[in-house]
């Protein structure tokens, strides 16, 4: 939400009802209803230009790039062979900006249900919706529930950059979608899911990797910090089909590669899996350890 305060107009997003976070603005960009959400971009006087879905944050240009390099590139050092690649939400195009980096990827399709928040990213977020052109993607404008059960492609990574579990991202949490992930993948398949704040969100990543547990051998959480996230320490869930995120990551793999990125390197790949006592207590029940 925004919200005027002396005059001031400042980014307010209420978080579970008990806390804000706050980014002044410079001005808005755009603000639009469509179909599923309200969509507002918003120039703030700190972070650069921001969308929100809903009030809540998605990006801001100043540390998006943490969040896109690390939902793509530790999946895709890991896989072996990655050529196809699906990503589910992303509308932004970060995401996609960044599985394009990969000589390897021959096809992505992204499919997001919501064509406002393509079309505000284009025009207002340039630098993060640079990729939505390239021939090697298609987008389509679609349910990601109703593509995963109809589509009957194979992938051999999917990335669900999706809003946390409210309204049309609900069902991109549960049970029969996670099956019909696995179905889609091939047998070296990778799914990397967001998986919220490590401080607010433990009952929704325990809740999350269940769901996940019983179509996958190898799962885990991995974190990274970010600006604009309450809490700061954030969670992407890795799930695979026998891919070890540190057994099967070589690092040389990441300096040959010639791929630019601010924050992800091997070091950051392989330490983002190693995680604090209490998020690694709370999950102990339902993510697998890492044996190196
Ligand atoms: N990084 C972001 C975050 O966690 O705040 C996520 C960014 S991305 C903009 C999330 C996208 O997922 C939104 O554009 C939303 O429209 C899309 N989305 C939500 N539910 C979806 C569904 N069922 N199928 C496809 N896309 C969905």
């Amino acid at each position: 939400m925004t919200t005027k305060d002396s005059m001031e107009l400042w980014v307010k997003e209420i978080y579970q009802e008990t806390f804000n976070l706050g980014f002044k603005i410079d001005r808005t960009l755009f603000s639009g209803k469509s179909r599923f959400q309200q969509i507002d971009v918003v120039k703030t006087k700190s972070h650069g230009v921001m969308l929100l879905n809903d009030g809540s944050i998605m990006l801001s240009e100043r540390d998006e790039f943490i969040y896109h390099e690390m939902i793509a590139h530790v999946p895709l050092f890991v896989h072996p062979s990655p050529e196809r690649v699906l990503v589910i939400g992303g509308g932004d195009g970060g995401t996609v900006r960044e599985v394009l980096k990969h000589p390897k990827v021959k096809r992505v399709v992204m499919v997001e249900i919501d064509d406002m928040v393509i079309q505000a990213c284009r025009i207002h977020l340039p630098a993060v919706s640079c990729a939505l052109d390239d021939e090697r993607l298609e987008i389509r404008i679609q349910d990601g529930i109703k593509y995963i059960t109809e589509a009957g492609e194979k992938f051999d990574l999917v990335i669900v950059d999706s809003t946390d579990p409210i309204g049309p991202a609900v069902p991109l949490f549960d049970k029969p979608f996670y099956k019909g992930i696995s179905a889609a993948l091939d047998s070296d398949g990778i799914l990397i899911t967001q998986a919220g704040s490590t401080f607010y969100d433990g009952e929704t990543q325990h809740a999350m990797l269940m769901n996940q547990r019983p179509f996958f051998k190898n799962l885990h959480l991995y974190l990274y910090s970010n600006l604009t996230y309450p809490g700061g320490l954030w969670s992407f869930g890795f799930a695979s089909k026998g891919l070890c995120p540190i057994q099967d990551f070589d690092g040389r793999r990441v300096e040959s590669s010639g791929i630019v990125t601010s924050y992800y390197n091997p070091g950051v790949h392989r330490s983002a899996f190693s995680l604090p006592n209490f998020v690694a207590e709370n999950l102990a029940s339902v993510i697998d350890p890492i044996l190196v």
